[in-house]
């Protein structure tokens, strides 16, 4: 009952033996690089067996073996003392996964699928060969055996039957297999069932560069990831110091479909000493680079870490850390050495990566220095460095526009006017995250003294503190002129509408929104379920425009006051679509329209 409830998964028992039977073949092999005289000639591998007859599965290395003595200190104690400490510590649910910890219960979740274990065993370098038996209840029995040929180990579980429902059968040679593959794939050494090797045996983030040929990393790639399409790049770790891990990531060339769908769920498998441990441990990587899949390797974390250890653990904290430094870095290079593979990079992955300004506020410099942008400078992406390299001196930020999902909507921006008319570069953000990173952009870099500003703010203007006085002067001299334009557009536009003002910063077009949340903010926030309370904005009237100056007369003149009604929901609803939104009755909006074009056509 106990053994049962400590491990969610029992295929892991075999994880272990093979495991132990790897690291046992590392031993031996370490040993006899020392010590020559010990060296038996016999292959490394690991065998594993099934016996229906007898009920059983063995699993067999001709690794290092065990003395006497070693066998009841390995397995005799947790067998003893670890099984009683165990049955103790399991009833407190707090403790029991630190235990899985501190004891080894590696060997020991054997008793999770069999009633007995035997264990026959030489050590290399001796004759004796030894059979130790345990039923898992904290009692053993050690007794000589006839030789084995081989030094290394033999264990071998009596398979308890399991009648529950949906239980596997260990005993059945598919269900074996698939685990076999599945756990021990980049163990070094043979795993051979059958007479056949399941295993790959390609460690491949083990090898050093020399002996990896491009195509070699690119077949593990499709192996791991079952994408059929090459990776974009490819990164390596080594690390050595305080923490020993090895990693290879990829990036891959292309979003899966459900990236965005799938926020948890991280790309990268983590194995300790080349046995794996889990796919998608999403503790090594932050969340903004989920879409990077791959292998890290540790040498410090124990192998039986359960996953509420792996969370909280200071390893893993370090490995996430320094792999976090080192794909920064690779980006880095990449951005600065293929621009154009950078920008595939950035299509296809730039929106996730870009979350990490919101998510990780300690990264949020090099996440922004790495991203890359459209602006109204070119049809080329842009870099915040290289829009600052280009910035005229006199310029108060790094000036940006959000608020629409499509390029070419954006650039038809009627606040955009102002600034592309003085000569400023905007920078069009698309994304609905630079919405979010714009309206948090002075909590995360407070320091940074070039800030992003969103032109769509009354605050960010492109006049000098000169112009803008000029400007306020003209529209003073406008205020009368305009008196019976607003009234009437104000009666129309009560519950939809803050003010209605002239305004002579537009160039081209008669009318443009400002105020209140963007259209985009707006959806996102209510996507995500948040209330958001009507946005009541700012109706401004281009007073150099030839048809507010045709409306100011005709209302002034209080004639055509029915027509004068009918333009302005156009030029409203106009406003809106500028603004990507929708006109609020658009069979509406099309009738006026086609009125207006019936009367130019002269009908
Ligand atoms: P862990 O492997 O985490 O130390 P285990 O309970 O799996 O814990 O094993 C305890 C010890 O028993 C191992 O550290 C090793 O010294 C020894 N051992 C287990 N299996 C083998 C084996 N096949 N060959 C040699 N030694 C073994």
């Amino acid at each position: 009952m106990m053994i049962n409830s400590v491990y969610s998964n029992k295929d892991i028992f075999l994880r272990e033996l093979i495991s132990n039977a790897s690291d046992a073949l590392d031993k031996r092999r370490i040993e006899t690089l020392q010590n020559s005289e010990l060296a038996e000639n016999t292959k490394p591998e690991i065998k594993i067996d099934i016996n229906s007859d007898a009920k059983t599965l063995s699993v067999s290395d001709n690794g290092i073996g065990m003395t006497r003595d070693e066998l009841i200190n390995y397995l005799g104690t947790i067998a003893k003392s670890g099984t009683k400490e165990f049955l103790k510590a399991a009833k407190d649910d707090s403790t029991k996964q630190e235990l899985i910890g501190q004891f080894g219960v590696g060997f020991y979740s054997v008793f999770m699928v069999a009633d007995k274990v035997e264990v026959v065993t030489r050590k290399l370098g001796t004759a004796e060969t030894y059979k130790f038996t345990s039923g898992g209840d904290g009692s053993y029995t050690i007794e000589d055996a006839p030789q084995r040929d081989e030094c290394g180990t033999t264990v071998t579980l009596f398979i308890r039957e399991n009648k529950e429902d949906g239980a596997k059968n260990y005993l059945e040679e598919w269900t074996i297999r698939e685990i076999i593959s599945k756990y021990s794939d980049f163990i070094s050494w043979p795993v051979i069932f059958k007479d056949n090797t399941i295993n790959s045996q390609k460690a491949i983030w083990q090898r050093p560069d020399s002996e990896v040929s491009e195509d070699d990393y690119k077949e593990f790639y499709k192996h791991l990831t079952h994408d059929w399409q090459d990776p974009l790049m490819h990164i390596k770790i080594n690390a050595e110091g305080s923490t020993n891990f090895k990693g290879l990531l990829f990036v891959p060339s292309q979003a899966p479909f459900d990236l965005f769908m799938n926020r948890e769920s991280g790309g990268v498998s983590l194995y300790i000493n080349r046995v794996f441990i889990m796919n998608d441990c999403k503790y090594l990587i932050p969340e903004y680079m989920r879409f990077i899949r791959g292998v890290i390797d540790s040498e410090d974390l124990p192998l039986n870490i359960s996953r509420e250890i792996l969370q909280e653990d200071a390893f893993i904290r370090v490995i996430r850390r320094s792999t976090q430094r080192k794909i920064f870095n690779e980006f880095k290079k990449l951005l600065e050495k293929d621009r154009e593979k950078y920008i595939k990079f950035w299509l296809a992955f730039g929106k996730i990566f870009k979350e990490g300004i919101v998510q990780d506020h300690d990264h949020a410099k090099n996440i922004l220095d790495l991203a890359l942008f459209r602006t109204t400078n070119s049809d080329e992406w842009t870099t915040i460095s290289e829009y600052e390299a280009r910035m005229k001196p006199d310029q108060q930020g790094i000036f940006c526009l959000t608020g629409r999902d499509s390029l070419a909507a954006l650039k038809a921006s009627p606040k955009l006017e102002q600034f592309i008319n003085k000569g400023y570069e905007v920078l069009l953000m698309t994304d609905p995250v630079d919405e979010v990173i714009l309206s948090d952009l002075r909590f995360i870099l407070p320091d940074d003294a070039k800030k992003l500003l969103n032109i769509s703010d009354d605050e960010v203007s492109a006049q000098t503190d000169d112009e803008k006085k000029d400007a306020e002067k003209k529209l003073k001299a406008l205020e009368k002129d305009f008196e019976p334009l607003k009234k009437i557009a104000k009666e129309i536009f009560a519950d939809k509408l803050e003010d209605v003002r002239p305004s002579v910063s537009l160039t081209n077009s008669p009318v443009c929104l400002s105020g209140g949340m963007s259209f985009q903010m707006e959806n996102i926030m209510r996507s995500v379920g948040q209330f958001v309370p009507p946005q009541k904005r700012i109706l401004e009237l281009n007073a150099e425009h030839p048809v507010i100056k045709k409306l100011v007369e005709m209302a002034k003149n209080n004639d055509k006051d029915e027509k004068v009604t009918d333009i302005l929901k156009i030029l409203y609803d106009q406003s809106l679509i500028l603004e990507g939104a929708a006109p609020d009755d658009p069979a509406d909006f099309a009738k006026r329209v086609n009125e207006v074009v019936a009367l130019a056509l002269g009908e």
